[in-house]
């Protein structure tokens, strides 16, 4: 059984109001994308695609300061390609779908912005997976979510037991996803399309499972999750420092 994962780190994380690309800001000393890629390194995953921007990083191309980083300094020696993002996440993932071979079973799918993944979670996720063929992480909201109109307005409330947050990595098995992606492509309206668990679920007959995530799980998107996630990575490191003693 093969088993592949697609790191995604070729958005501009515009809303990080940063010069640097949010996934290359230094977190603990580390650049953000470097705990997702150590995650899927050290997990039983088999090989990692990962697809970055078109721009630079340290006045070199963002495809060249990820091979000096991540492979030739952190030896991530399970980074078998990297390839060039699109303009839209889902442009990205399809990238990334077409430089896997067809003799791959699961695909896991994750946002190089959240770096507080396990490599428990993601090897809960390869079980569901291997199980119901289409799963998600994600956790219950805790928060009461409004449906509201265009002058924020309150139109409904949604019952909250029924509401999940969804995360990364999402999981398919790789024949599924990729029709669902190439059913996709050939949609005109591909508007509000935010994950890979509604491409499967608009273009493909499969249900998505939730696979229960951690809140820990974060997405770098405002400058204040960098914070957030630093209180999460160091405890982690912590629990990793004890564990080896
Ligand atoms: O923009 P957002 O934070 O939702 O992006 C989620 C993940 O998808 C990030 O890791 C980002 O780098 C990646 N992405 C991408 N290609 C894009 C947009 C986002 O790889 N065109």
């Amino acid at each position: 059984m093969k088993i592949s994962a697609i790191v995604l780190a070729g958005g501009k994380g515009s809303r990080m109001n940063s010069d640097i690309q949010k996934q290359y800001l230094l977190l603990c000393g580390k650049p953000v994308l470097y705990y997702a890629l150590q995650a899927f390194q050290h997990s039983s995953v088999d090989e990692i695609i990962l697809v970055v921007g078109t721009g630079m990083v340290q006045n070199i191309s963002e495809e060249e300061y990820c091979k000096k980083e991540f492979i030739d300094n952190c030896h991530f020696n399970k980074i078998k390609h990297i390839v060039m993002g699109g303009s839209e996440r889902y442009d990205s993932v399809m990238n990334g779908l077409a430089a896997i071979h067809n003799d791959v079973d699961y695909i896991l799918i994750h946002d190089g912005a959240r770096p507080c993944i396990t490599v428990e979670l993601i090897e809960r996720c390869i079980q569901d997976v291997i199980d119901c063929k289409a799963c998600v992480a994600a956790v219950p909201v805790k928060d009461t979510i409004k449906v509201v109109d265009s002058k924020n307005y309150a139109v409904s409330t949604p019952d909250r037991s029924t509401l999940w947050q969804i995360q990364t990595p999402q999981c398919f098995e790789y024949n599924m996803i990729w029709k669902a992606y190439h059913n996709m492509a050939a949609d005109t309206d591909k508007s509000n399309i935010t994950d890979d668990a509604m491409v499967v679920e608009k273009y493909s007959d499969n249900k998505v499972k939730m696979t229960y995530s951690s809140y820990k799980n974060i997405k770098i998107t405002t400058p204040e999750d960098l914070q957030i996630a630093k209180t999460f990575l160091f405890d982690k490191l912590s629990e990793d420092k004890t564990s080896v003693k």
